[in-house]
């Protein structure tokens, strides 16, 4: 299957490829995951994601924005004085656009191609990527990330990490980097750097690196699991419910008492 713009995220493509989302999906929950992919089930698009997308969307240039702006109508006000105006937080988005273009550094990590789509066999099967912004000639690849705060800590595992650990970036950039290796022959990887932004009233930004251990770290794990997934995704394996996930909330059936001590247990 050939990837275009338009069947990128198609569910055809999803199951051709896995994606970095479909694996994270997987990890979480098996149950969740397949329901998406046989399009049983999928999950509401939270706002923060759009204006994500609004901000990659302006630095990409105004064909991408024009696209945009086409499909979500929505960014702009339709009622009142501010009618036809853009919303408060796709102001907020322009905002953010103009601190990372600002800042020479970001302006010249954001320069390359963008949303490129790289193919490639990795541990057995075939992955799709869509990489923000590509530029083989500086030996980097750059993704662009739209962040609450850029020192906001989470509370996983039993400690607290950054956004990076807490979303699985790291996974992400391992991925995207040996993709691209493999894609293009190269025995060495580029180097992989999140541009990140944050949502704040005066936006913050940072250019964040990886070491080479934390990203084989990441990819050990995925050779580790991936076994598991692809069999639940070809149907070989009954998948796991996590019941914890909105998916399996909205499907579950009470078969038993649960004791209030094991409440906590696992979270
Ligand atoms: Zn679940």
């Amino acid at each position: 299957m050939k990837l275009t713009e338009e069947n990128y995220y198609s569910r055809e493509a999803n199951q051709h490829y896995m994606s970095v989302s479909q694996f994270k999906d997987f990890d979480k929950c098996e149950a969740a995951a397949l329901a998406k992919l046989n399009g049983e089930y999928s999950e509401p698009k939270a706002d923060c994601f759009l204006i994500g997308s609004y901000v990659g969307a302006t630095i990409e240039g105004d064909y991408a924005l024009q696209k945009f702006i086409e499909d979500h109508p929505e960014i702009f006000s339709s009622r009142g004085v501010n009618k036809g105006e853009l919303k408060a937080e796709y102001k907020l988005g322009d905002k953010m656009v103009e601190t990372l273009l600002d800042d020479p550094v970001c302006r010249q990590m954001l320069e390359g191609d963008k949303e490129v789509i790289v193919t490639a066999e990795l541990f057995g099967v075939l992955w799709k990527v869509k990489l923000d912004v590509y530029n083989p000639d500086e030996g980097r690849i750059i993704d662009l990330k739209t962040v609450k705060g850029i020192h906001e800590r989470y509370w996983k595992n039993g400690k607290w990490v950054s956004f990076v650990e807490n979303f699985g970036y790291v996974l992400q950039m391992a991925v995207y980097t040996e993709l691209e290796r493999i894609e293009h022959g190269r025995f060495t990887t580029l180097e992989p750097l999140i541009v990140a932004v944050s949502k704040e009233e005066t936006p913050d930004k940072a250019v964040i690196c990886f070491d080479e251990e934390s990203l084989n770290y990441e990819l050990l794990m995925v050779n580790d699991k991936l076994p598991r997934i692809i069999a639940v995704k070809e149907g070989i394996e009954e998948p796991k419910r996590c019941e914890r996930c909105r998916y399996c909330r909205s499907t579950k059936k009470i078969d038993g008492l649960i004791h209030y001590l094991e409440l906590t247990m696992g979270s």
